[in-house]
């Protein structure tokens, strides 16, 4: 595979960019080697600078649910441009947005739009703060909510890919009222709320763990969740950046039926530009600037773009099957990942939920962040590098989850199916 351009264009990149890059998961760092430079997406391939062509499986870290170049958004984005791009000013494009959003979640009765996800968790930690009058939040190990100060403590996803504890230049005093806890153990968190009582504001929860590589809930650990902070007076907090409009159109709160009081969003509901949102109930947001305390602001939140972008994806997102074709495709992927790694003879795990998944070289099931360290991240990196030659752009990194678009079709997947049993022969 000849990579001579992008080699080329990494080059040029580091000298102006730090590690060339604008995040760190994209330098590939993890599993070696440099980073392929990418000139354009169509449906679920991409295309790098030397012609190469990959199925994505990144899917820009999860917004393409409907792949590359939608016609839909496409046509949508080209139409609102010649509008004006940015006004700083309400538009009806917000409100649309937000009630397509406030009627697939319930719980949402007001939101707030900002322009990333690591806004959206921010700010909606600091509401809860607010409203609870309470400094402490708990969050869990492995479990990544953007990169805030105060949340960035063993925070999974990229930090955990370059093996960063926490960063340097967090003050620990910001970090002081952030409990770290291991996912799906409610007992600690019971602990936690009886060592701190009354200091506890919220806990902040990825509902569906996704960026220590995909760790769904255990039966009954986010229903035990919701009834210690309704027993302790603290706000829950579902950070459905990924899983939002992802596990199912409603999130993963509509998945396993638990309501919580907080919401963050990204990702999808952008359809590939920058958004994020947080949102809830009606009381908690009222305490927001203009019409309360809690000051947030943005120049380009609600951006005209992206609410577009947005809004054309969850219209498509909206009708009926869709969820049902995506769960369709991803099973099929999930289980020849299964069956070819067996005939293959290497243990892997691929937790799934809905069109999230990931594979990872670890002998026991991944319950927690602990145990998906033990993964296998060596083994990972030949893994990723066969796939890569073999023409499937996977995520360079163990603790991170692959994506199924619309627009991969079963022959996509058997392709990929095919290029995983090649890979992991050769990777043994
Ligand atoms: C991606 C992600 C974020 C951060 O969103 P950005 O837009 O990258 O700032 C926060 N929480 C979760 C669960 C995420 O997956």
């Amino acid at each position: 595979m000849n990579r001579e351009r992008s080699e080329k264009l990494f080059t040029q990149a580091q000298r102006y960019l730090p590690g060339g890059v604008s995040s760190p998961v994209r330098a590939f760092k993890a599993v070696g080697g440099n980073p392929l430079f990418i000139r354009k997406g169509a449906g679920s391939k991409i295309y790098d600078e030397d012609g190469n062509q990959f199925i994505d499986y990144v899917c820009s870290w999860g917004p393409l649910i409907l792949g590359h170049c939608h016609p839909k958004i496409v046509a949508a984005l080209k139409k609102v441009v010649e509008q004006g791009i940015s006004f700083g000013a309400p538009t009806e494009l917000e409100t649309t947005l937000a009630k397509a959003i406030c009627t697939a979640m319930p719980s949402i009765e007001m939101l707030r739009f900002v322009s990333s996800g690591t806004e959206a968790a921010m700010s909606a930690i600091r509401l809860a703060r607010a409203f609870t009058a309470r400094d402490k939040v708990v969050k869990f190990a492995g479990g990544y909510h953007g990169h805030s100060d105060g949340l960035l403590a063993r925070a999974g996803s990229g930090v955990a890919t370059l093996g960063i504890p926490d960063s340097a230049g967090v003050p620990s005093n910001y970090t002081q009222n952030t409990l770290v806890t291991p996912y799906n153990n409610t007992e600690a968190v019971e602990q936690l709320f009886k060592r701190y009582p009354g200091q506890i504001a919220a806990i902040i929860v990825e509902p569906m763990a996704a960026n220590m590589g995909v760790v769904p809930p255990q039966p009954g650990f986010l229903k035990r969740l919701r009834r210690l902070t309704e027993e302790f007076g603290a706000l829950l907090i579902f950070d459905e950046v990924i899983t939002g409009f992802r596990v199912a159109y409603g999130g993963a709160q509509a998945l396993y039926g638990i309501t919580p009081d907080l919401t963050c969003l990204g990702k999808i509901i952008g359809g590939g530009l920058p958004v994020g949102a947080y949102g809830g109930r009606k009381d908690i947001m009222q305490m927001i600037a203009p019409l309360g305390s809690v000051y947030q602001a943005g120049t380009l939140s609600g951006n005209p773009l992206a609410m577009t972008a947005g809004i054309s994806t969850l219209k498509i997102l909206s009708q009926p099957e869709v969820y049902n074709q995506l769960e369709a495709r991803s099973s099929l992927l999930e289980k020849g990942i299964a069956a070819i790694a067996a005939k293959a003879g290497v243990v892997v795990q691929v937790p799934r939920v809905g069109s999230a998944l990931t594979v990872f070289f670890c002998q026991e099931s991944v319950l927690n962040y602990e145990v998906a360290k033990r993964a296998d991240t060596k083994l990972y990196s030949k893994f990723f590098q066969q796939l890569l030659s073999g023409g499937i752009y996977w995520p360079p990194s163990q603790f991170e989850a692959a994506f199924v678009s619309l627009t991969h079709t079963t022959e996509d997947i058997q392709t990929t199916v095919e290029a995983i049993g090649k890979a992991l022969k050769s990777a043994l």
